[in-house]
């Protein structure tokens, strides 16, 4: 099944899609992930989305598209698929429907995760990503012993540039903007179903609903 994760930065979606498919084998595909990576590669891909991102925009569709096209391609036909972070606008959601469309494949769910703004700032202000091992913390809710420092290995905590309360806020206002319209657009679709889930509840408690929502899986 290709399932769609929609829901405003900061919800803990990201979270929940790496847990799910750590258990289920799905895959995990994140363009913020895989855009991230293209920037650290130093790729031309990566140095077109660079300013977009750091000024919390979003990149344009059509270098989102290519990338998504690109990406699908390298997966086993018969994984499940969790897209994370993508679609996040009208025309993103029509171009999926129509890449997969040309390979007889359709979206199946769309889980929508929600939370009040107030949690999202601090999921997101807070977050903190170790330099050396990846862990992730967060100041308000899940704090290192020693700030700044990682628990697990003792390396340095560092901020997404994109975390920053300025930046926080631009990316909150794109997201209604020219993401949210896509609730009703799957509200409406012709083979995803939308489902809801309340994402203001301990990431355990949001887990055992999604996990349910979107299944063990059967294979697309
Ligand atoms: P994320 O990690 O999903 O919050 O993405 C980080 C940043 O990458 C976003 O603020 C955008 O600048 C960019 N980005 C990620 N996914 C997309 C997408 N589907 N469309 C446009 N920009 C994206």
């Amino acid at each position: 099944m290709i399932a769609i994760l929609l829901g405003a930065p900061g919800v803990g979606k990201g979270t929940q899609a790496v847990r799910l498919a750590d258990e289920t084998g799905a895959a995990h595909v994140s363009t913020g992930d895989l855009l991230r990576t293209a920037r650290r590669q130093g790729t031309e891909l990566g140095r077109k989305a660079q300013s977009y991102m750091d000024a919390g925009e979003l990149v344009p569709d059509g270098l989102i598209l290519d990338l998504v096209r690109e990406h699908l391609t390298t997966l086993p036909r018969t994984s499940d698929v969790l897209l994370d972070g993508f679609p996040r606008t009208i025309a993103q959601a029509e171009g999926l429907d129509d890449a997969l469309d040309e390979v007889g494949l359709e979206v199946g769910r769309v889980v929508l995760f929600e939370a009040p703004d107030e949690t999202l700032v601090k999921r997101l202000a807070g977050r903190r990503t170790c330099t050396k091992c990846g862990a992730v913390y967060n100041t308000y809710f899940g704090p290192p012993e020693r700030d700044g420092v990682c628990d697990r290995c003792g390396g340095e905590l560092v901020q997404r540039p994109d975390d920053e309360p300025q930046t926080v806020r631009r990316r909150l206002e794109v997201y209604t903007e020219q993401t949210e319209p896509l609730i009703a657009y799957y509200e409406n679709h012709d083979t995803a179903e939308l489902v809801r889930i309340e994402a203001d509840r301990l990431p355990e408690a949001v887990f055992e609903d999604f996990r349910q929502v979107v299944g063990g899986g059967t294979p697309a």
